[in-house]
């Protein structure tokens, strides 16, 4: 069995080690956070994500997890012209802070070192020996799995420099105490899309209390001057006042102090995923627009596919190979749908028929 360390315990990286650790691997997580890291609001998982999940309780009962199923869509132009409605497969709407406890739940060897802000490698023979961190601590290992997110310093050390794209579009994330909403709208997703110009509003139950909504803007049309509350709530209420009145009830009800400002980009599909000796799963790997809403569900599906690769054959190498090969085409393809869908999104008049994203 081998020694694998893996840096970021974020979504992709705790996955991976509990099914590691049903592999009777020796796995490490070294996260950057020093408790739980739980920022972030919620998120939409797909079918292929909540299977993961099931996988790791080897449970299926699917009341065990957190989150709230997600069965409805309904979408509306912003003078709330019904434009869609339809079933979801089902998707479930999942707090990132319940995601992240319950994944924490789930490892069981405590090999979690929290506060390790991993800065660079020390090679021998061309493969990676030790993991660094800022602190001075190291971690050595036979491999080493990258899962520290969209701004990844471990793919920064295997590929070099990103070029992320520039942010066109931003969201405000929030998640509002509002128990009449959380009941009224359970199990659906309702949207407002702006068919003129760059601008939705979406929200979702995500307990019986609470509902996770989000704006999502074209940075051309209107900005935002710092990431103040106030601003915040000053910026919604100018820039969605022609929205309906259950728009202007979620601006009402929120608190802005938790709201959480997202500034989306990607970059172009890597190469490969692996050099030597390391790897790199989810967002680190291939980061798409949340247009697709797929970076959640994509981080398990990794995990998974990564560790059904390691299960197979005891060369690591050819178990990257073959990670690659299963995964490249299906991460490379929501990428440029993402793109696709942030080009309808800001130029919708350009467009017969819009394909509106879910997220
Ligand atoms: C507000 C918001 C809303 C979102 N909505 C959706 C959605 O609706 N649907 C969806 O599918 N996705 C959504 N996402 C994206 C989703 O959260 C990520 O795509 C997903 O979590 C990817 O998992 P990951 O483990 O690769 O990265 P992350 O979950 O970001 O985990 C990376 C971890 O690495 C740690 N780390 C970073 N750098 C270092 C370092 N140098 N050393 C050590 N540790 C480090 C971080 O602290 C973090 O814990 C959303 C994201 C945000 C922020």
């Amino acid at each position: 069995m081998s020694k694998i360390a893996i840096i970021g315990g974020g979504i992709a990286g705790l996955a991976t080690a509990n099914l590691l650790q049903q592999q009777g691997h020796e796995v490490t997580i070294s996260e950057r956070e020093h408790g739980l890291p739980t920022k972030g609001n919620a998120f939409l998982m797909h079918p292929a994500g909540l299977e993961v999940l099931h996988k790791l309780t080897q449970d299926t009962q699917a009341d065990f997890l957190p989150g709230e199923y997600v069965g409805h869509f309904n979408l509306y132009s912003q003078t709330k012209v019904q434009l869609e409605d339809k079933s979801l497969n089902p998707w479930k709407c999942i707090k990132r802070k319940d995601l992240i406890q319950f994944l924490y739940s789930l490892v069981t060897a405590k090999n979690i070192y929290n506060g390790r802000l991993f800065s660079h490698f020390e090679f021998e023979n061309g493969n990676a020996k030790k993991a660094v961190f800022t602190n001075g601590e190291i971690e050595e290992a036979d491999f080493f799995i990258g899962a520290d997110g969209s701004n990844s310093i471990v793919r920064k050390e295997v590929f070099g420099l990103t070029e992320y794209t520039d942010t066109e579009v931003k969201e405000i994330v929030c998640v509002t105490h509002f128990p009449e909403f959380a009941k009224k709208y359970k199990g659906v997703f309702t949207k407002f899309q702006d068919v003129t110009q760059g601008r939705a509003v979406g929200f979702i139950p995500s307990t019986d209390n609470e509902v996770v909504w989000f704006f999502q803007y074209d940075v051309s049309l209107a900005d935002l001057e710092d990431e103040k509350p106030e601003t915040m709530r000053k910026f919604c209420e100018t820039n969605l006042a022609d929205f309906p009145e259950e728009v202007q009830r979620l601006i009402s009800e929120n608190d802005f102090n938790t709201s959480y400002l997202w500034r989306t980009r990607d970059f172009d599909p890597l190469p490969k995923f692996h050099k030597r000796n390391i790897i790199l799963i989810g967002d680190a790997a291939h980061l798409a627009l949340p247009f697709t809403s797929a970076g959640t569900t994509n981080a398990l599906v990794d995990a998974k596919v990564l560790t059904d690769c390691l299960a197979e054959t005891t060369d690591f190498q050819t178990a990257f190979d073959r990670f690659y090969e299963l995964r490249h085409k299906e991460v490379t393809a929501q990428i440029y749908l993402g793109r696709k869908l942030k080009l309808q999104f800001l130029t919708p008049l350009n467009f017969q028929k819009l394909d509106v994203p879910l997220i």
